[in-house]
């Protein structure tokens, strides 16, 4: 099946840092399924690397202050545009981020500590139907197809 997943899980170097998230239980899912790659902070625009963002009081912002609320709900559009095309039920995303991140994320105060929440992406998919795993259980994914 297609599975909708964190770029930066696949070793892509998007992540806020230039970095990756790359998960060797997420790659394997390769060998059965066709993954496909988004990152929501990518479409929206935003250059790796970048200033790290976290979501306070419903609203996202990066760590210097800017509100980019908008832009995190345009990569958000982005990646559910990628989901339906693509045919993705399930998606497998990086947990914590203020875009993937989902059940918990990190709180706004850029200290490590999370908080009960979901990230702009990870509600927008949800909300559109699409089952939400976090890179933690992707070796149980047959449970949830
Ligand atoms: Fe990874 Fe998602 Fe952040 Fe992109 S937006 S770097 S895919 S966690």
């Amino acid at each position: 099946m297609k599975i909708l997943v964190s770029a930066c899980l696949l070793g892509e170097n998007c992540k806020y840092n230039g970095g990756n998230n790359k998960n060797e239980k997420v790659l394997a899912l390769a060998k059965e399924h066709t993954l496909i790659p988004v990152c929501p902070e990518c479409f929206a625009g935003l250059t790796i690397p970048r200033v790290p963002s976290e979501i306070k009081d419903g609203k996202v912002f990066s760590k210097d202050g800017k509100d980019l609320t908008e832009e995190f709900n345009d990569g958000a559009e982005k990646a559910l545009y990628v989901a339906e095309e693509s045919g993705c039920q399930i998606a497998i995303l990086k947990e914590r981020s203020p875009s993937c991140g989902f059940g918990i994320i990190y709180d706004g105060s850029f200290t490590g500590k999370t908080v009960a929440g979901n990230g702009i992406a990870a509600q927008l998919l949800y909300d559109n139907g699409i089952t939400i795993l976090g890179e933690s259980k992707a070796d149980k994914i047959g449970d949830y197809i």
